[in-house]
């Protein structure tokens, strides 16, 4: 359990109370369980712009927010710009933890010698999910040390979309300890909408939106099809050369069937290459066990985001 570095924790200004009283419709808030300790909304911010208008939302709804950002050394230089840029829209620091195992998915790959599996890319384990997993047991209730502070609830940056909608379905009946809030799915806010809210706010898009990538994942992205790493191949060579190279020594490839070293540059060529988004919770397979005509009923406004997962309580 000791994968990860707190780098910054600006825990001293919490306050015991958390959030407002909501109706039905609304996210069930917790209010910390154990007698004198703290708590606050901890929002998920991923470089991203949907996460990050979703902890925008969430600093204005609710009375005490805290935002956390997983450090990996693939990033793009311009997210500490990115960063900065919110730090001053919210008024408020994002602090950053990170993998004290692996500094990237280069190293997760060398170290391991997995690339993709059955159950996800294995970077996305290490460098994300572990370091969560790690962050929410520090920050669990301890009857023994009744001023930890612990999160209430946990901020999410799931669009309003569908398929969006089923991934925030899924993940409130998987996590349910984290009592998760989707603000964008409460606003019906898309990626676009976003896109749009940061430039009223006058802050620049990061540069990887810019380039012409749906999101702001690593630089050299597991998740990645041909169109990406063709892409990647011209926009950061040394990032496509480097993942070659490790591809080759784990024996697996990020494109199925295909090592980068074999790949034709004419393969997958699109304007903008999809590749799914790596949050804290990503996964590039819908779940099965979220009915998307709940979902729908989420999206056409008859019932809440809440309401679709009480249905499977
Ligand atoms: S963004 Fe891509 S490379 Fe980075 S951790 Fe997620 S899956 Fe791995």
């Amino acid at each position: 359990m000791a994968e990860l570095e707190l780098l910054t924790l600006n825990l001293a200004q919490m306050i015991k109370e958390s959030t407002k009283h909501q109706d039905s419709t609304n996210p069930p808030l917790l209010i910390a369980s154990v007698s004198g300790s703290a708590s606050f909304v901890l929002g998920w911010f991923s470089c991203g712009i949907t996460s990050a208008v979703a902890c925008k939302l969430a600093l204005e709804k609710y009375e005490r927010v805290e935002m956390y950002y997983m450090e990996i050394d693939t990033a793009h230089p311009d997210n500490e710009r990115f960063i900065s840029d919110c730090e001053k829209w919210y008024g408020q620091k994002i602090n950053r933890i990170r993998s004290r195992k692996y500094k990237d998915q280069f190293e997760v790959i060398e170290k391991t010698g997995y690339v993709n599996g059955t159950d996800g890319a294995r970077c996305t384990k290490e460098l994300k999910k572990n370091v969560r997993f790690d962050f929410e047991e520090r920050l669990k209730p301890d009857l023994f040390n009744p001023d930890r502070p612990q999160y209430s609830n946990q901020v999410h940056g799931f669009e309003f979309k569908v398929d969006e909608i089923i991934r925030a379905i899924d993940y409130a009946i998987d996590f349910p300890y984290t009592n998760p809030v989707f603000p964008l799915i409460e606003e019906k806010l898309t990626k676009e909408n976003c896109a749009q809210i940061l430039i009223d706010a006058g802050i620049e898009l990061p540069t990887m939106y810019k380039l012409g990538y749906n999101n702001n994942n690593c630089i050299g992205c597991v998740k990645g099809g041909k169109g990406y790493w063709n892409k990647i191949r011209i926009d950061f060579p040394e990032h496509f050369e480097k993942m070659a190279k490790a591809e080759r020594k784990a024996g697996y490839s990020c494109i199925k069937g295909t090592f980068l070293d074999e790949l034709n540059p004419n393969d997958g060529r699109t304007p903008k290459p999809i590749v799914p988004n790596c949050s804290v919770v990503c996964e590039d397979i819908l779940p099965p066990d979220v009915n998307r005509s709940l979902a729908k009923r989420v999206f056409n406004g008859e019932l809440s985001v809440y309401e679709a997962v009480q249905h499977y309580r």
